[in-house]
């Protein structure tokens, strides 16, 4: 309770009942006393005595009223006392022959009571009785006077009135704003006090002077702890110049308010993020008075936002920094180079088999693999180096350097760091690098342009193999943005299904009969002509587009065989069974899931597996020669034939050969090509037959063109052989539904009619 409520004041602005007791008990005192002095003080008065008596007589009763038990009672009883006082004045007046003015104010000050103590209309109430009571006692007084007495009843009486009513009004409106004041504070305080934001008071130089709940709590304090702190003693140390910045400019008046994200350290010295919003208070005059602060914790959205930037500019997988950052650094490393006189290597580095591990052992374990990549990487490189992984497989490196050989050296250092296994569960995978790398020059500056150099030159290094390094050339422009196109056009080419299986046959030396055919892709393409697979196998090699392009070949041959097979008899007749032969890639042979796809093939064909010769090249055999084994083992499983193509081109260790479940070799056309001019060649050829004798295997030659050839193998013991001499490779429409065994009708087969 403050203010008026203080002394007693209900809300109505109308006093409690013991002030308004009291109130009458003084008053009736002090006017007795100024009525007894006014009387005794005035010359040529008549009854002094009775005016003391009477004065007296008020004092005591005065007292008495003072000390009656008011609170009791209700605040009406008080107006017991209105009757009471007239009849004091009346008779004070009349015994004491009173002074004239002296009556009208008291029976004023009666009033002015009345609007104190009692609420609006109490004092219009007493109007008849104030009439009655101030008019009693002048009548029956000397002729004039009584007259003048009673002629000022008709001022005294509306003036009382209007001052008690007056006051009581007065009064309201005092208690109105009182209540209004005091509950607007309180609001105030509690709005302060419960305010889910923090908010707290400071002087102008930041020492705290109130701070509500939820401050103290996000600082980790008791509010009576913080006030008497300066704000710099919990402003994070590197926050304060720009708080005390902003501070300055508020109570300068150069910003009306201002808003900032800081740190603060919280009691317990951990620092938590707050967005703040401050503005400074000023008097009437507009000197400032203090600064006023709410503050948020914005920890936990700071937290966030910190990991959608660190997630904006890296790469989930392995932590490295991702394209968008590459792509910025590569901007400013270039320009600092230049600078300083030096280049900018961009390497791009490309996993060599990665998709054969990615889709032989799950994505999970690529993943691995990539993350375990990516430290290994990171380890061998230099503190200003940036490695980042541009998606898939793809890596890319960035560094400065003043020559390409140590460019090189770097990518060479790279590559070395991957020659040791990586090791996951007791598995050893061996890993190699392609490394393509650009450097920036006088005409080469833009990142883009850097960039797409960089992935020119790896598309290059991986032209070359496995495990290769090649700088960035401008002869290495064309091919491959053919190389790009053609990969493009494969893709759709085998949405359009446009390719077709041409087939060669594969005779028997002695007596020339068909014993079998290879299938052999082409490419119908739309507008080029049909392609051989040189053209494109190359490329769908490196896309991996072999794989599908594998699988069609593998069902389509089969299929052709069944429906040839049965054509020419079905399983009850022997010349029914003619073998195919079937190109097999690395990818294909890689998959875990190839000998399904095999078996799948042979099921839907009606085809038999045992007259399936699948054709691997030693390439493709030396890429995993451990996984190579046991997917030849499980293909031999099946039943189907294995044939060594393109032997002798491969360096086969023969140690392998022996291990491997295959029936046949195909010694390579470029041995065959000079066998009847060239000794050395003939040489080769007489030893990869005696070979294939010392194995059990059997031997076809590929290649042969003309007589003489067929004469020296025939000579030199081989039994099977494939080549233009016999037939060039044809279309199913072009063989007809029953390939001839006497290959009548293959192109170049009327020459052999004598041969044989
Ligand atoms: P390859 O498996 O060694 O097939 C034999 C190649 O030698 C064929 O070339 C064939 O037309 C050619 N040829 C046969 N006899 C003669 C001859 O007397 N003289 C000359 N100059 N060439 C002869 P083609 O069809 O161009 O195929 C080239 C290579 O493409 C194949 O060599 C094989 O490695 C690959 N290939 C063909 N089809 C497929 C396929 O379906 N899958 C896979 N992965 N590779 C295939
Ligand atoms: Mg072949
Ligand atoms: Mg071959």
């Amino acid at each position: 309770m403050t203010g008026l409520r203080g002394v007693g004041m209900n809300a109505d602005g109308t006093l409690s009942a013991t002030a308004v007791g009291k109130l009458a008990a003084g008053m009736w005192m002090v006017s007795s006393l100024l009525v007894v002095s006014a009387e005794l003080l005035a010359p040529g008065h008549t009854s002094r005595f009775a005016t003391v008596a009477i004065g007296l007589g008020a004092l005591v009763s005065g007292m008495a009223l003072w000390v009656l038990p008011w609170c009791r009672w209700p605040r009406s009883v008080t107006l017991w006392l209105v009757p009471l006082t007239f009849a004091t004045i009346g008779l004070d007046y009349r015994l004491a022959d009173g002074n004239g003015f002296l009556y009208a104010i008291t029976f004023l000050m009666v009033f002015a009571w009345l609007g104190l103590a009692h609420p609006r209309g109490t004092s219009l109430k007493f109007a008849p009785l104030l009439i009655v009571a101030y008019v009693v006692p002048l009548l029956g007084g000397p002729a004039g006077r009584s007259s003048l007495g009673l002629a000022s009843a008709v001022y005294v009486v509306p003036c009382c009135v209007m001052v008690g009513e007056a006051v009581a009004w007065g009064m309201a409106l005092l208690a109105d704003t009182e209540w209004t004041l005091t509950e607007t504070q309180e609001r105030n305080v509690g709005i302060f006090e419960q305010a889910p934001m923090g908010i707290a008071v400071s002087s102008l130089d930041g020492g705290l002077v109130r701070v509500n709940a939820a401050y103290a709590k996000i600082l980790g304090y008791r509010p009576e702890e913080l006030v008497g702190k300066n704000l710099q003693e919990i402003t994070h140390p590197d926050d304060w110049t720009d708080t005390s910045t902003h501070m300055a400019a508020a109570v300068a008046g150069d910003v009306e308010a201002y808003t900032m994200e800081k740190r603060y350290v919280r009691a317990d010295g951990h620092m938590v993020w707050a967005s703040v919003g401050a503005s400074c208070v000023r008097d009437r005059a507009g000197e400032p008075l203090y600064l006023i602060a709410q503050i948020e914790d914005i920890t936990e959205r700071h937290a966030l936002r910190d990991k959608l930037a660190y997630a904006a500019v890296h790469d989930q997988l392995t932590g490295l920094p991702n394209r968008t950052m590459f792509m910025d650094r590569l901007e400013r490393l270039i320009v600092r180079a230049e600078r300083r006189g030096r280049h900018v290597a961009l390497m791009f580095l490309d996993l060599d088999r990665f998709k054969l591990i990615n889709d032989g052992l799950g994505h999970d374990a690529g993943d691995r693999l990539l993350q375990r990549v990516a430290l290994r990487l990171q380890a061998s490189l230099r503190a200003d180096d940036l490695l980042a992984r541009f998606g898939g497989d793809e890596f890319t490196l960035l560094c400065e350097v003043a020559s390409e050989e140590e460019a090189v050296e770097i990518a060479r250092r790279l590559g070395a760091a991957m020659d040791r296994p990586l090791t996951e569960a007791n598995h050893e995978q061996f890993i190699s690098l392609s490394v393509g790398i650009a450097l920036s020059s006088a005409e080469t500056t833009h990142p883009t342009a850097l960039l797409r150099n960089a992935d020119v030159a790896m598309y290059r290094a991986k032209d070359l193999g496995p495990a290769r390094i090649a700088l960035y050339s401008e002869d290495d422009e064309l091919p491959t943005a053919e190389g790009l196109r053609i990969t493009n056009e494969l893709h759709r080419a085998l949405e359009r299904s446009e390719f077709v299986l041409h087939y060669q046959p594969i005779v028997d030396l002695h007596d020339l009969r068909l014993v079998g055919m290879e299938a052999l892709v082409r490419w119908q393409h739309p507008t080029r002509g049909l392609l051989g697979p040189v053209e494109f196998i190359p490329l769908a090699e490196e896309s991996g587009l072999i794989v599908p392009l594998g699988t069609w070949v593998l069902r389509e041959a089969c299929r052709q065989a069944g429906v040839w097979a049965v054509k020419r008899g079905g399983a009850d007749q022997d010349n029914s069974r003619l073998n195919m032969s079937i190109n097999v890639a690395a990818r294909q042979l890689a998959d875990p899931a190839f000998p399904e796809l095999v078996a799948a093939a042979i099921d839907d064909s009606g085809f038999w597996a045992d007259h399936v010769w699948l054709e691997i090249t030693e390439g493709a055999i030396l890429s995993d020669p451990v996984a190579a084994v046991v997917t030849l083992g499980r293909l031999r499983d099946l039943g189907v034939q294995l044939s060594i193509d393109d032997f002798g081109t491969g360096y086969s260790s023969l140690s392998y050969l022996k291990q491997l479940p295959v029936e046949t070799l195909k010694i390579d056309r470029s041995f065959i090509d000079q066998l009847d001019e060239d000794p050395d060649d003939k040489a080769i050829v007489r030893a990869v037959i005696a070979l294939g004798d010392s194995l059990g295997l059997a031997v076809i030659a590929e290649g042969i063109e003309r007589s003489s050839q067929a004469d020296e193998l025939t000579a030199l013991g081989c039994h099977l052989a494939q080549g233009f001499l016999y037939g060039r490779p044809m279309s199913p429409a072009a063989i007809g539904s029953f390939p001839n065994d006497d290959l009548v009708g293959w192109p170049g087969a009327a020459d052999l009619t004598n041969a044989r």
